[in-house]
């Protein structure tokens, strides 16, 4: 039985929980169900009772008290610094009378939970206010702060926005028998990636990007006005991960009527406020038109349903979503939608890395079921084979101690989030193995810094060892080798041998842009292409041989830069696959799909790909095109 309100649940819930608890009330809470107790010490002495309820409800169970039975803030406080050992390194206490919360954030997060849980269960059995434990970045995050102050601020909002939310997801609906997606951005091209996957009940997005090669509307952001789709009858945007490509353009969703979940995975919430929130501090910078506001931005924020990898979740009344491991960047994840009752099973990939990164586990091959994939093309032709791992650290750091050497300064243009933080442990690691014939300083610049704290934040996103390393203090990321830009560039891209990591990545703005500017006319130098180079990029154009660059002079005019420092290109550092990985994917993947899609790749590349795949799988596979339809059931 499926239980679909808020009496259905009630009566249910009386007839298991002992009447000494004290059940005043149950909520719905986005995809979840909160319940209210009395006398929650009566609820914890049945140790399979939590078990029990969550079977029954079908839903994630949130066990709180009545308000009736709260400690006041300043006692509890005193009570939870008492309970909690002073090791786990408390930063911040604060409560949310809203949520029967308090929000406890800390360094050492597991001494706060304790053996078992018997610490959290010592702060609610005592304090009687639930714990919500946070962890605190090892370096500061503005942005995380920033989120974190808003979540507490508008408690009373998100409220209310949660429980019609939860409503609405309960509320049983006509079975579906159609499934039909539409491609609306990304296909057959890098950029604006966005799906519309369509029921007879159900309008949902994934992914919501910009081009940020392009100013261009046409060409910049996905084809939402082509399907004459009214953004208020969405009923959800799904997040595959922080990438402007991939995200940047859902605040203008709220800008224009949406007032939906945008579900994500945590990190992916924080990263995709940095850059969202830098792209209209550039786009203002460039005196250019931003399609929104900061105001939708936080809009958006305090939208976001956040869930785990492998967490299984209701979004509609027959549709269940769950992220899996990507691998690409920090909390990216591939969406799994389950539809009707096993009407239909979509993966959508995202961007995905499956091979060997410092930072991350492999992509996810391994799901419940699935009949058709839509999958990346970003490296999918067939000569797209990138070196080694191995290889390329070495073929890095072979041209960067030729250039220290030589008295040159290497330009690594990177992303802030992705690249940036690979790049800085194979220096570090480069630091820690050649410490006395590797001594120059690695200057991290933008918003590299703020990127790498999100780091911190979240170590059981990253591989063990790194997560060791975090938690025990000794964060690459935090090396001694690494210094952060704060005043003067000229002096730095002019100065002593360095390595300097600058955003944006492609050159298309940003201080790496900059830092060329000062650094291209000096043939001791070198200028190393790490990541991905759109097309429509600066990056590519000098990639590909270009050796004079339009800029402006000093005197405002139009004048041309000459390119005579040393241009590298080290494949194999990519956050995506290369074709053999993309194709070993696509073999690897269980169970088989009946038919795979290709997308987010130049045109050739996503051909090429398919025709691979549908060879070496024998799976159906083609390309599909923006706007192309499809029926899938
Ligand atoms: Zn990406």
């Amino acid at each position: 039985m499926f239980l679909n309100s808020i009496p259905e649940i009630s009566k249910a819930l009386e007839s298991i929980m002992p009447p000494e608890c004290g059940l005043s009330k149950a909520e719905f809470e986005g995809p979840d169900v909160a319940i209210y107790l009395k006398n929650i010490r009566a609820f914890y002495e049945d140790e399979n009772l939590i078990r029990k309820i969550a079977g029954t409800l079908r839903k994630r169970v949130i066990i709180r008290s009545d308000p009736s039975s709260l400690m006041t803030p300043e006692e509890a406080l005193a009570k939870i610094k008492e309970i909690v050992p002073p090791e786990a390194g408390m930063t911040e206490i604060r409560f949310s009378p809203e949520f029967c919360e308090v929000w406890i954030e800390s360094l050492k997060p597991g001494l706060v939970i304790g053996k078992g849980g018997s610490t959290l269960k010592q702060i609610i059995l005592i304090t009687k206010w639930a714990p919500k434990i946070l962890r605190t970045p090892t370096m500061p995050s503005d942005t995380i702060k920033g989120i974190r102050a808003a979540g507490l601020k508008e408690a009373d909002k998100r409220k209310k926005f949660l429980s019609a939310l939860g409503k609405k997801i309960s509320t049983p609906v006509v079975k579906s028998d159609w499934v039909k997606v539409t491609a609306l951005g990304g296909f057959k091209e890098v950029g604006r990636s966005c799906l519309l996957v369509q029921t007879p009940n159900n309008k949902i997005l994934i992914d919501c990007g910009i081009n940020p090669e392009t100013s261009e509307g046409t060409r910049a952001y996905p084809y939402l006005n082509a399907m004459n789709l009214a953004l208020d009858e969405l009923d959800a945007v799904i997040v595959t991960h922080a990438h402007l490509d991939h995200c940047g353009f859902i605040p203008y969703l709220f800008a224009y009527g949406f007032d939906g979940p945008v579900y994500c995975t945590p990190p992916t919430r924080d990263l995709m406020a940095l850059l969202q929130f830098d792209y209209l501090d550039v786009l203002a910078k460039g005196n250019a038109n931003p399609p929104y506001q900061e105001k939708h931005i936080r809009q958006e924020l305090s939208h976001v349903v956040a869930r785990e990898y492998d967490e299984v979740t209701d979004i509609s009344p027959e549709i269940k979503l769950t992220f899996h491991n990507a691998g690409h960047i920090l909390g990216s994840s591939m969406v799994h939608l389950h539809i009707g009752e096993g009407l239909h099973n979509l993966v959508y990939t995202g961007d995905i890395k499956y091979g060997y990164t410092k930072l991350f586990e492999p992509a996810n091959t391994s799901f419940p079921r699935i009949e058709t994939l839509f999958m990346e093309s970003t490296y999918g032709a067939r000569g797209d084979i990138m070196p080694s791992r191995q290889d390329t650290d070495r073929m890095l750091m072979e041209r960067i101690h030729q250039t220290i050497q030589n008295k040159g300064r290497v330009l690594i243009p990177v992303f802030s989030v992705g690249r940036s933080q690979e790049i800085m442990l194979v220096l570090e690691e480069y630091a820690l193995t050649h410490g006395d014939t590797f001594e120059c300083p690695v200057y991290i610049d933008g918003m590299i810094l703020e990127a790498s704290a999100i780091h911190t934040a979240y170590p059981e996103y990253l591989k063990p060892a790194v997560q060791r390393r975090i938690l025990s203090n000794r964060s690459p990321f935090e090396s001694k080798i690494f210094e952060v830009v704060k005043g003067d560039r000229k002096a730095i891209a002019e100065g002593d041998p360095a390595v300097i990591l600058a955003p944006s990545g492609m050159l298309s703005g940003g201080p790496s842009i900059e830092y060329l500017r000062m650094m291209a006319e000096d043939p001791k130098n070198l200028l190393v292409f790490a990541g991905y180079q759109s097309s429509l990029s600066m990056g590519r154009r000098i990639q590909r041989g270009q050796k004079e660059i339009p800029t402006t002079g000093p005197d405002g005019r139009l004048a041309s830069l000459k390119v005579n420092m040393n241009v590298t290109t080290v494949e194999g550092f990519s956050g995506h696959s290369d074709r053999n990985q993309l194709i070993n994917f696509a073999k690897n993947i269980k169970p088989t799909p009946e038919r795979i899609f290709t997308m987010h790749g130049d045109e050739a590349k996503c051909d090429d790909l398919a025709n691979g795949i549908s060879r070496i799988t024998r799976c159906e596979s083609r390309a599909l095109m923006n706007l192309d339809a499809i029926r899938l059931k």
